[in-house]
């Protein structure tokens, strides 16, 4: 590899990261593949170098992840709140992955930021608008999935001879989930750091099989349910609906993980270019927002529903009901009608 020229943050994790450390890795609520496979995949190097290192997440990752090396040893807030609290406590050094503003981690982020200015912060991720505070950011909206980032950051701070499987197959399922199977966010880089997850022996067909086809019945007919029962089409706005009620959650005992997905089949129709999946929470109702091409979803979630993420997929929230949501939407639509059908 070429030598790197480091930034003085960079230079100061690199040192930081020279003896041993109590190190904490956390990453959003709702953690996906990318979310775990990046938080692993930075695990099973620092352990290498000798440091105690703790990954917690405020909410339970699905459970089609629950292969990958020690995912068994992820804290989870809502589970553990006392675990995760002394996790927060110890730590000298925060690694957030994958998310880039700590409101995105409730009450872990209040604890975070509470002890400001005393345990070094770095920051890896791939969304829009990060937050400026962190101590050391390696932040790139380029990035097809903050794992690609993570083997940056790796051979960043001169770790590539401990690259392992271990840490392929963790940045592997990060790579594959945040990129739908390398159908979109992928570059040059990205396929040259996959050729090298291959060469550390990875078994990219084994992997694929593990992400892909772990489906649980009840999950698979609840999106049978979804699409039959619960999909508006909006032709005149190249747009899709699929929303679920508390009703629908109590009715098919749907979980957490039973629903990831479901919005990307709205956009496997041959004329639709957005696609919105709405569902009533405790609390809240919550939105994951597609498109196709040029159109920006990101600034929909951002302008209409307190929410990022990325250009193609993001998320919000809303706290009026379901129905009203719904009816949100509807009326923000006429916005984009004209962008809609002049799409790319
Ligand atoms: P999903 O729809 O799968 O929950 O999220 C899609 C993308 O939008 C992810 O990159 C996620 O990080 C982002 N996202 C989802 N919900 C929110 C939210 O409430 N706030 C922000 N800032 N980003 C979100
Ligand atoms: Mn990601």
């Amino acid at each position: 590899m070429q030598e790197q020229i480091l930034t003085e943050a960079a230079a100061e994790i690199r040192n930081l990261l020279s003896n041993p450390k109590d190190i904490l890795i956390t990453s959003h609520r709702n953690p996906d593949g990318d979310a775990i496979g990046s938080s692993l995949g930075l695990y099973h190097y620092l352990v290498q170098l000798g440091h105690s290192v703790k990954v917690a997440f405020p909410s339970e990752y699905p459970s089609v992840f629950a292969w990958m090396p020690d995912a068994d040893k992820v804290i989870v807030y809502d589970i553990e709140p006392d675990a995760t609290r002394l996790a927060i406590e110890q730590a000298e050094i925060i690694f957030l992955l994958d998310f880039n503003s700590l409101d995105r981690i409730d009450k872990m982020g209040e604890l975070i930021y509470a002890r400001e200015g005393a345990p070094f912060i770095a920051m890896i991720d791939h969304h829009l608008y990060p937050d400026a505070y962190p101590d050391y950011a390696l932040s790139d909206t380029s990035a097809s999935s903050t794992s690609e980032l993570v083997f940056d950051f790796i051979e960043l701070v001169g770790g590539t001879a401990y690259l392992n499987r271990t840490i392929g197959d963790c940045l592997y399922t990060g790579i594959v989930t945040d990129t739908g199977s390398f159908r979109y966010s992928t570059s040059p880089k990205l396929f040259r750091t996959v050729a090298r997850l291959l060469e550390l022996g990875i078994d990219d067909y084994r992997l694929q099989d593990l992400i892909h086809n772990q489906q649980q019945e009840r999950s698979l007919r609840i999106l049978g349910y979804c699409l039959y029962h619960r999909m508006e089409i909006l032709d005149d706005y190249r747009t899709a609906i699929i929303s679920l009620s508390k009703q629908d959650y109590e009715k098919f005992d749907i979980r957490r993980g039973d629903t990831e997905g479901i919005v990307n089949f709205a956009l496997t129709l041959k004329d639709i270019r957005l696609a919105f999946f709405i569902t009533e929470q405790p609390n809240i109702v919550k939105l994951s927002i597609r498109s196709k091409g040029n159109l920006d979803v990101q600034e929909i979630a951002r302008t209409y529903f307190k929410g990022g993420g990325h250009k193609n997929a993001a998320g919000g929230m809303s706290t009026v009901n379901l129905n009203q949501t719904i009816a949100q939407v509807k009326a923000l639509l006429p916005n984009y009608k004209r962008r809609l059908w002049q799409l790319r």
